[in-house]
């Protein structure tokens, strides 16, 4: 919204000061005098933008063209094209977000009236003041600024949709907590591998991590210190895997990591290195120093088995893992 506005307000205050000296040339001083009230509207418009008040840069702004094209259209005539201003003026109301849907359709319909009154008066009126080969050279000047803004205005209308398309994608495949992907995304990315593995052949490897005796630190220290573990544990786990693994919170205090184009000897190293590395990372939370241990099932997905199957198989061994006493990676060959 701001840099629409900015960036219109750039086109405006540079055509309404140019409008100055011009009119006064072509003799039409009515219009000229106007130009210096609306070079001053566009200027308080862009600061009152820059202060942020976006609400009133556009109502003045809007009103501004408005009122320029009403003078315009009654000093020049219709073949100057002034009253296109008025189409612009439409797309640019619409980022008003401080006026309801409503008032916005009212104001549309409004500023198509007035553009419709306009032509009845005045398309039969003879024009006093200009010569047709300058009304010409007018309408030509008009309609690239008119469709020079409304170009202006649609692609910042994209860029704003493909924004808040991509920030919504994003909330939705995070875990708020640990900003990992959370259980919808990691299940589209095993999908993802899924297919891969299907078509180059190669396996990789699945693997589940549960953080040990979490609920006594929960219990003794709080949720707050519980979450405050959970985030460590997750940037220690991102941290530690390679750029082509996948770390997600699998859901509560189980995490799901997904490591391809490896073999068991090497994934094995890499999930050993991640239980050392959580074992020897600590936390300071309310003056007391925490840390954690993990307990890792790892098994190989290849083509033949369900993705289900292979996540019950890891499963299965991460309780294997904490009835052996924790803090450990059990590895299950698929049968
Ligand atoms: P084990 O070693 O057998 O895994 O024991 P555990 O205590 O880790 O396992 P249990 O399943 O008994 O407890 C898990 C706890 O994790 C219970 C639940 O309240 C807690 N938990 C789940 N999600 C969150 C969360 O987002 N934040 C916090 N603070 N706690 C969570
Ligand atoms: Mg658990
Ligand atoms: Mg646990």
């Amino acid at each position: 919204m701001y840099l629409v506005i900015r960036y219109i307000a750039y086109v405006g205050l540079g055509v309404h000061i140019i409008c100055v000296p011009l009119f006064f040339v072509l003799g039409v001083p009515v219009l000229a005098v106007f130009n210096i009230f609306s070079s001053v509207a566009w200027f308080v418009g862009y600061l009152a933008n820059r202060r942020n008040n976006h609400a009133l840069a556009i109502t003045l702004l809007t009103t501004e063209v408005v009122a320029h094209t009403i003078v315009a259209v009654y000093c020049v005539g219709w073949h100057a094209g002034f009253q296109n201003y008025l189409m612009a003026a439409i797309s640019f109301t619409m980022f008003n977000r401080a006026l309801k849907t409503k008032l916005i359709v009212l104001e549309c319909i409004g500023i198509g009236a007035l553009y419709c009154a306009l032509y009845a008066l005045s398309i039969r009126a003879p024009n006093p003041t200009l010569a047709p080969a300058l009304l010409e050279t007018l309408y030509y000047a008009n309609a690239v600024v008119t469709f020079a803004a409304l170009a202006m205005m649609t692609y910042f209308f994209r860029q704003a949709s493909a924004r808040a398309e991509q920030r919504i994608k994003e909330l939705a495949d995070t875990d708020p907590l640990t900003q990992l992907p959370n259980r919808r995304k990691i299940e589209e990315l095993l999908e993802t591998e899924r297919l891969r593995c299907e078509r180059s052949g190669r396996p990789f490897f699945l693997v589940l991590a549960d953080i040990d005796h979490f609920k006594t630190i929960n219990d003794s220290h709080g949720h707050d210190c519980g979450d405050a573990v959970l985030r460590r544990v997750a940037s220690v786990m991102r941290r530690t895997v390679r750029k082509i693994d996948i770390v997600g919170r699998w859901g509560g205090e189980e995490f799901l990591i997904v490591l391809p184009e490896i073999s068991l000897e090497h994934a094995i190293e890499v999930v050993e290195r991640l239980r050392r590395g959580i074992e020897a990372a600590y936390l300071d939370f309310a003056g007391t120093r925490h840390s954690v241990t993990v307990t890792f099932g790892m098994t190989r997905y290849d083509q033949d088995r369900p993705l289900e199957l292979c996540v019950k198989q890891a499963d299965d061994a991460l309780y294997r893992g904490k009835q052996q006493g924790r803090n450990t990676v059990i590895v299950v060959e698929p049968a």
